[in-house]
């Protein structure tokens, strides 16, 4: 970033996440790092830092926070919402942010995919026929079949999924 470029913020922002279920305490983060010391997916990235993550949202940066690839990254163990000595359930923040990030379409690609898959056939992964037709030659039984219909019967009326199919 250039001496003249500033980072847009909104004010409003922190709020409006402490609004939320599982925001409520993102205001009582003192930054101890405690977080992104214990999470396991922040020891094998370089950039993911959950500490980080609540930093950027109590200074405003919408933006930034909400398009960040990073994002996804969190494996939803919870061992930052357990270790937390502010209470501060930073799992359910990341939470409610990509719910928010999906909100304005910024889900990745990759997840949409997924999604679409999962309500087309049931799979989270399109298998593809040639893997279908090595499973054969190899003596092992088909798959069972998915239950695409039933998924789509229980994921009716969920945001997210309207979003993401939305965002496509
Ligand atoms: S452990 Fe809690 S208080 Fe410490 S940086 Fe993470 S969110 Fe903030
Ligand atoms: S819930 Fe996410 S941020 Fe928290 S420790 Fe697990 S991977 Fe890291």
């Amino acid at each position: 970033m250039n001496e003249r470029e500033t980072v847009k913020s909104d004010p409003q922002f922190k709020y409006e996440v402490s609004k939320m279920h599982g925001g409520e305490n993102l205001l009582r983060c003192f930054q101890c790092g405690t977080c992104t010391s214990d999470c396991p997916i922040a020891k094998f990235s370089e950039t993911y830092r959950p500490r980080q993550i609540i930093r950027m949202v109590q200074f405003g940066m919408k933006d930034d926070v909400l398009k960040s690839d990073t994002l996804w990254l969190c494996a939803s163990c919870f061992t930052c919402t357990d270790r937390c000595p502010q209470d501060v359930e930073v799992a359910s923040v990341i939470r409610v942010l990509r719910n928010l990030a999906a909100q304005q379409g910024l889900a990745p690609q990759m997840f949409k995919d997924q999604c679409a898959s999962i309500m087309e056939s049931g799979y989270a992964y399109r298998i593809p026929e040639s893997r279908l037709k090595k499973r054969e030659s190899t003596g092992l039984p088909p798959l069972p079949k998915g239950n695409a219909e039933s998924i789509c019967k229980s994921l009716k009326g969920v945001d997210f999924v309207d979003h993401v199919q939305g965002g496509k």
